[in-house]
């Protein structure tokens, strides 16, 4: 059993929030380490390189880079150790196919693309407008007020002093979801359906169930700082904050897997990795899901009342089923967009390998694949139940029919794509829970039930003292964007309570 130094905190995980929290303690002093049990930083925002292509594994449509506000989480994040990224602005956040034939582009400009919803429903022209408009007022009262941790009295009284009104506008919103404000302007059921997938393709739940904090987020800044693609790809940003980590003095270890949260009278003291060595911190960060870490790293003891409330108002969102592939370039007609949705049926919207996404990211950053080619990255809910109990060949055989299934329905966006493969690789719900060590392989929760917009949602601190969650289980749920907030307020709450 190795002896280890003492550190101010450590980080179980370098995804996006973890690695967010680390650097915002860091760039204050603190001393830092981070445990990753992967080769590289990022987890789900994480890259794999094969034959000349750099493939980001989940996320490539970004939040969080805009240049103005304070919603611009990553680039603030980036900015707070001394790092900054390049980005590729794009022009569509996406292109929806959907039952029907409404086809319809979310675009960068606001008026350009509330104008081609109100042409395809003109008789709803007035609730489409009533409605993005009142989530702009979300927006708005996020985007004026330093978004830190809402467990800092101090910090939300000085918000509250400094800007009343968006303080007030954003308790109001915090219980809603986006349903009933859907259906407060919105009659046309095939225009509300449209809304569900809005709200479907990042909280993986439908308008009834998604918070209306989120989608005020995402449904504005995608028209006010933009979707931008990092240069590179993805994986530069945990790139660039590992950079900025070790900067200011923080430290990270790879495949250092930590298979115990240490304890001592009820409190976190430390954590023990796979190979036995220990380390120990005044305070201790999970970055794995909230499952994860109660189920597993905590395993011998009792699950908290606080969590198992948790577990039974939320649970394990399907993971995906990805497709990730190398194509040349000539079969993606003139225009197409970055990212797309297709669905069929709208009774698919939730259904195993239902609803499916597409990213092309070499349109925006052509340097990810050779000369000649772009990557398409195709990928669908899928529950990790579907692929169990199989054998080695029934396994093969499943993924390569699931991907024949996804080839012929992409070719209704790119006739003659299957003609055009220069690359294939298939990854499941194993693989995304052997390589990002999430449980089931999961994207994160989901409400079971409706409840009340955030307010169910956990903040940072836990039930056992001196250790604190942070990512996608943690207030406000999944995105990159979304766990850099996460990071920015448990990175804010622990410097409080180490007096940094
Ligand atoms: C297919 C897919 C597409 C997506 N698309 C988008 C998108 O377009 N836009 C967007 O904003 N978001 C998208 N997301 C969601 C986004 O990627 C996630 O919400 C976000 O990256 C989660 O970050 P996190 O910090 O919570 O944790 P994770 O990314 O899960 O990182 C946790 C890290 O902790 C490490 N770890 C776990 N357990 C241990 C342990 N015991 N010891 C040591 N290390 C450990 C893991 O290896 C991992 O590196 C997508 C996700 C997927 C899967």
């Amino acid at each position: 059993m190795g002896t280890a130094p003492n550190y101010d905190a450590i980080v179980i995980g370098s995804g996006i929030g973890g690695l967010v929290t680390a650097t915002q303690l860091s760039a204050k002093g603190a001393k830092v380490l981070v445990l990753e049990r992967y080769l590289i930083p990022g987890g789900s925002a994480g890259y794999f390189e094969r034959e000349g292509y750099r493939f980001d594994v989940g996320a490539s449509m970004i939040f969080g880079f805009g240049q103005k506000g304070t919603t611009n989480l990553l680039t603030r994040a980036l900015a707070a150790v001394g790092q900054e990224l390049e980005t590729f602005p794009d022009p569509t956040q996406i292109h929806y196919h959907l039952p029907g034939g409404l086809d319809l582009k979310v675009h960068r400009d606001y008026e350009q693309f509330l104008g081609e919803l109100e042409r395809r429903f003109p008789q709803e022209k007035a609730g489409i407008r009533r409605f993005y408009d009142e989530c702009w007022r979300v927006f708005n009262c996020l985007n004026s007020i330093e978004l830190l941790s809402l467990e800092d009295p101090q910090y939300l009284l000085r918000v509250f002093f400094q800007n009343p009104g968006a303080c007030l506008g954003l308790a109001r919103y915090l219980p809603f979801n986006v349903g009933p404000l859907a259906r407060k302007y919105i009659r046309d059921p095939d225009l509300l359906k449209f809304i569900d997938m809005e709200c479907y393709c990042w909280s993986v739940a439908p308008a009834e169930r998604t918070p209306l904090i989120n989608a005020g987020m995402v449904f504005s800044d995608r028209h006010y700082g933009g979707i931008n693609y990092p240069k590179g790809g993805v994986g530069q940003i945990a790139q660039k904050l590992v950079q900025g980590l070790e900067k200011t003095g923080g430290e990270i270890c790879y495949q250092a897997r930590v298979t115990q949260i240490l304890t001592e009278g009820g409190r976190a003291v430390g954590v023990k990795l796979a190979d036995g060595t220990e380390y120990r911190a005044q305070r201790v960060v999970s970055n794995a899901t909230r499952w994860d870490t109660f189920g597993n790293l905590l395993k011998d003891q009792p699950l908290p009342p606080r969590e198992a409330r948790w577990q039974r108002r939320y649970q394990k969102s399907p993971s995906f089923l990805s497709l990730h592939l190398g194509v040349k370039a000539d079969v993606l007609s003139v225009g197409t967009e970055c990212h797309h949705i297709l669905l069929e049926d709208w009774q698919n919207l939730e259904a195993e390998q239902g609803t499916l996404f597409v990213s092309i990211p070499t349109l925006l950053d052509p340097s990810l694949a050779p000369a000649g080619h772009h990557i398409i990255h195709a990928f669908t809910p899928s529950w990790l139940e579907y692929w169990q109990g199989l054998n080695p060949k029934e396994y093969q055989a499943k993924k390569e029919d699931c991907a024949q299934r996804l080839i012929q329905r992409l070719e209704a966006l790119f006739p003659g794509l299957e003609a055009a493969l220069d690359y294939q690789e298939v990854g499941t719900p194993r693989t995304h829970r052997r390589f990002l060590g999430r449980v089931d392989g999961t994207y994160g929760p989901v409400p079971r039930r409706v409840l009340p917009g955030l307010l169910t949602m956990p903040f940072n601190r836990t039930a056992v003292p001196g250790l604190y969650c942070v990512g996608d289980s943690a207030f406000p749920g999944q995105g990159l964007n979304a766990v850099a907030f996460s990071g920015f307020a448990c990175g804010h709450r622990i410097a409080r309570d180490l007096g940094y």
